[in-house]
């Protein structure tokens, strides 16, 4: 399988950017993990929205949902136009129940609600849900092929079960929304570079991929940051494939 990354910016889009969005690509199966704004667009890049086989939202904060508000009209018109004749099968969190609201919208999405510990097989790919530390209920996810494991942490503070869901995987692509110099002198509910290259190492990952950047943040200090824990660290580039 590979990771394509569509949006790596955290709370908002910097300019030319995108918040969240990672399509999963295994042979003609696509699955879009969270849809921050931009994303939808940037996704077309790759595959037809009639052939995206599911999205998983992690978390239902805005930068990883807001591009599911436009994306249901899309639906709703390809429904009319009958290019498209299915809901697209969507897995969410159930709360915070206003937003979980907003995409029950004219059955353009088949939603189905994410547990701690939920496995489900999607395409032949293993996936299971992890929860995470963040103030809106959120899981992190571990997708698995024929060997080969990629984590996603979502947006999380660091907590018992980051080394469960991260454990040897292949690829890991971790949060580091801060440095530690952001995180010591402020508590925001997100790791550090440093924090998810530390989480990388007791968990013997063998790839850390930093995402979910602060856009006025030098991206080299993430990296820098990271570094000196971690040593096979990357930071995420939109549009950039990495085979898992
Ligand atoms: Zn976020
Ligand atoms: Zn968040």
């Amino acid at each position: 399988m590979k990771l394509i990354v569509l949006g790596n910016n955290g709370s908002f889009p910097g300019r030319d950017s995108a918040c969240s969005g990672y399509l999963i690509q295994d042979g003609t199966t696509n699955i879009l993990i969270d849809c921050g704004n931009g994303v939808i667009s940037r996704a077309q890049r790759y595959c037809k929205i009639e052939d995206l086989e599911a999205i998983v939202l992690s978390h239902l904060h805005r930068d990883h949902t807001s591009d599911m508000f436009v994306l249901r009209y899309a639906v709703e018109t390809k429904f009319y136009f009958k290019t498209m004749d299915k809901p697209i099968t969507v897995y969410a969190p159930s709360t915070p129940e206003e937003e979980r609201r907003g995409l029950e919208y004219n059955n353009v999405y088949n939603l189905t609600t994410i547990y701690d510990t939920m496995e489900v097989n999607i395409k032949g790919l293993s996936c299971k849900f992890f929860m995470m530390n963040h103030p809106v209920e959120t899981y992190g996810l571990r997708i698995e092929k024929d060997g080969k494991v990629l984590s996603y942490t979502a947006d999380t503070i660091v907590n018992d079960n980051l080394k469960k869901l991260a454990a040897n995987a292949d690829l890991f692509l971790s949060e580091s929304t801060a440095t530690e110099k952001v995180l010591s002198t402020s508590n925001i509910p997100h790791l550090s570079a440093k924090q998810a290259a530390e989480v990388a190492k007791l968990a013997n990952v063998k790839k850390l991929l930093l995402t979910h950047f602060w856009y006025e943040e030098e991206r080299s200090n993430y990296l820098k940051e990271a570094s000196t824990v971690f040593p096979e660290v990357l930071l995420a580039e939109e549009f950039k494939e990495y085979e898992v």
